[in-house]
This record gives structure tokens, sequence and C-alpha cells, in this order.
């Protein structure tokens, strides 16, 4: 019978391994895409009905005019070409008619100063309404920011 001799220590070195380091960067992040459904309503910069749209008369305009036909205070647009001011659709729709008896199509809510044309259905932003916003939004939120006087104080 041969007894087997203790088996040796096992002192295999175990060299470690260094893996080399791989620096994959992975563009581009999979399954992240979220579908955005956004309405936006994007104004136009333009359209055919700019030119109707007068300046503003000497008088100038009244953000608070009430309707002119059925005096009504709350959703009121403004006629660009002639400065008469009517209700919206959700009051008597007083602009619409205004818009369909004279043609005036392109009008300012003075809820949030946007600018409609009627033929086009479609919202508008352009340089020339400029001046038109510029006196509806001074009125609307009262007088434009004095510029701070900063006193300089010499210790
Ligand atoms: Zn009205
Ligand atoms: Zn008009
Ligand atoms: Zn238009």
């Amino acid at each position: 019978m041969a007894t087997g001799g203790g088996s040796p220590p096992g002192d295999s070195l175990e060299a470690e391994e260094f893996k080399p380091s791989s620096s994959k960067s992975s563009v581009g992040i999979k399954g992240q895409q979220k579908q955005q459904i956004v309405y936006a309503v994007t104004p136009m910069k333009t359209c055919p009905h700019l030119n109707s749209v007068a300046p503003v008369p000497s008088e100038g305009f009244n953000v608070q005019s009430p309707c002119k036909t059925c005096s009504d205070k709350n959703e009121n647009w403004l006629c660009l070409s002639c400065y008469e001011v009517y209700c919206g659709r959700f009051i008597h729709q007083d602009m619409l008619l205004h818009n369909q008896n004279t043609g005036h199509c392109v009008v300012l809510s003075f809820a949030d100063l946007s600018v409609w044309c009627y033929a086009c259905e479609a919202y508008l932003d352009n340089s020339v309404l400029n001046p038109i916003l510029e006196s509806a939004h001074r009125q609307k939120f009262g007088e434009e920011r004095p510029g701070v006087d900063l006193e300089l104080m010499n210790a």
C-alpha cells in the first residue's frame, strides 16, 4: 500500500489579472426616447393680412375698453385695423362678428396680448406689431420699470 505523501502546499501564485480598462463610452442612450406630442402654436412670422394692421392711433387704445357691442369687459380683443374693441368667442363672439362684417382680420387679445389673424387662423409674431404690443403691455402691467438708481455711497 503506498501511502501518498503529503500533498505539497499549493503555493501557486495567482497573478492578478489586470484587465485592460476598456473605456468604451457608449454614445447614445438607448430606450429613452419619449414621444412628445406638443401642440405648440407657433406664431407665423408674417401673413398676407399684416398690411391691414394700422399704426396705433394718436389717442392710443385702452386695454380696459369694454366690448363696443355688448359692453362686456372680460375677454376683449382689439381690431388692429380700426382699433375698435369687441369681445371674444367665449363671451358673445363680437370680434368674430366684426371680422365677418368688415373683413378686418388681425386682432390683439387683451387677455394674453397675442395677435390672431382670423383669415389665416394663426397667431402672428412680427416686428410691425411691436409698438402695439408695447403699448398694451405698458397698460396691462403698469409703467415700464424705472431704472434703479443706485446712489453711490462713498464710505
Ligand atoms: Zn361683446
Ligand atoms: Zn376693425
Ligand atoms: Zn392672415
